[in-house]
């Protein structure tokens, strides 16, 4: 059986722009190449992670200077690449251009479209398991080949954001949301990876984020590129480079399972780097969190056996979030419950917060927030009681591997 090629290149730590050019070149080439993929005068979308307006040192958002390197690379075959995101829900795409760089490159001449802004056609998912149908912006539909272009990431709800992950970023608004509240993000994602799987992903690993990501975390000077042709297999060797196993977030683990692409480290060839010369083990979300905040008074967090990591992070993250706000006092007093659960603790109904779908059945005796996983504003709300905005911030400071 052919394995799966991952490439992993390492720069320099604070790398020129003529020095990530030379390793996105490498780390491409290394992985194959791009012409059994673009032919020339195709149409080829390149998907950053810009999920809100921070620029790449913080490790929040992926480098445009990565993402210019790979455009070169399309436009030297002959065919047209465009930059294209959508950040996250509430926040504009374009300041979120602004912030990163990426104003700079349409100065250059690159193509940068926010596809918030573009026409949306419904695309069937015949294999979809949760997800049956999807809107998708019309440009991203038409295109000959998507490169994901993620920030390499620790991440609240789904362990580690990456190419996988990343392809949420082609979505409308509205879908977004759905993801959490209809469709569980991990099947959700695997289902939408299953028609608009990445042709390419190339990760990039330059500053990545541990702790509280994919937006609370502390940036980390890595100097990687890593690159391949099946997307499943980029993610599950970046995780294992970050100190995870491969298949431990649930969106690679769906997505593997949806035959996407292959988990199994026997069945990829890692080429450039091996994996133990680049490792580092990454602080996991709940670890960035009991560094940020200390627990109120009288809150009590009441996790049932399997209760995911996804629920049990998204609660405390919540908790950093009310922090950011200026209201962890808030919390003080409430008992939130999350995971599948035979009966309601017996405490004061209006102080109760039942977490995710798997609460459902009680969901009379508490506040009930809705979502698998769900969504940290809506346990924000649950919490203070009215629709509050999840303040995005990033903090300071680089930790140099
Ligand atoms: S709702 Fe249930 S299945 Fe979904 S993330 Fe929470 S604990 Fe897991």
């Amino acid at each position: 059986m052919k394995k799966s090629v991952v490439s992993i290149v390492k720069g320099p730590k604070k790398p020129s722009e003529k020095e990530i050019d030379a390793s996105v070149r490498k780390a491409i080439e290394l992985a194959g190449g791009l012409t059994d993929i673009i032919s020339p005068g195709d149409t080829v979308i390149i998907n950053p992670n810009l999920v809100i307006a921070q620029p790449a040192e913080t490790g929040t958002t992926t480098d445009p200077r990565v993402c210019k390197a790979i455009a070169n690379m399309v436009k030297e075959i002959g065919a047209k690449p465009i930059i294209a995101e959508s950040s996250a829900v509430g926040i504009d795409t374009e300041e979120a251009f602004k912030a990163a760089g990426y104003d700079k490159l349409r100065d250059e001449g690159f193509e940068v479209i926010d596809l918030k802004k573009e026409e949306t056609t419904k695309v069937p998912i015949p294999k979809g398991k949760s997800l049956k149908e999807v809107s998708l912006p019309k440009i991203v539909v038409e295109a000959n080949a998507i490169i994901s272009v993620p920030a390499m990431k620790t991440h609240d709800q789904t362990t580690v954001t990456l190419s996988l992950k990343n392809t949420k970023g082609l979505l409308p608004d509205t879908f977004k949301r759905k993801f959490h509240l209809t469709f569980g993000l991990y099947q959700g994602v695997a289902d939408l990876c299953t028609v608009v799987r990445p042709a390419l992903a190339v990760v990039d690993g330059l500053v990545a984020q541990e702790g509280l990501g994919p937006m609370f975390g502390l940036p980390v000077g890595m100097g990687l590129i890593i690159a391949g042709k099946d997307p499943v297999a980029v993610d599950a060797v970046t995780s294992v480079i970050m100190g995870f196993g491969p298949r431990e977030s649930g969106c690679i683990d769906a997505s593997a399972k949806m035959g996407v692409g292959t988990a199994e480290l026997s069945e990829i060839e890692v080429v450039g780097e091996p994996i133990s010369s680049v490792q580092r083990r990454f602080k996991r979300a709940e670890e960035g969190i009991f560094e940020l905040i200390s627990l109120p008074e009288g809150f009590e967090l009441l996790l049932a056996e399997k209760a995911c990591t996804g629920c049990r992070v998204c609660v405390l993250s919540s908790l950093v979030d009310l922090k950011e706000q200026g209201k962890l006092d808030k919390a003080a007093g409430w008992t939130v419950v999350a995971g599948k659960i035979d009966k309601v603790p017996e405490v004061d109904r209006e102080h109760l917060l039942l977490v995710g779908n798997c609460t459902t059945k009680f969901k009379k005796h508490g506040v009930f927030v809705q979502g698998c996983t769900p969504n940290n504003r809506d346990i924000v709300a649950g919490i203070l009681g009215e629709e509050s905005k999840v303040l995005y911030t990033a903090r300071q400071g680089t930790v140099e591997k």
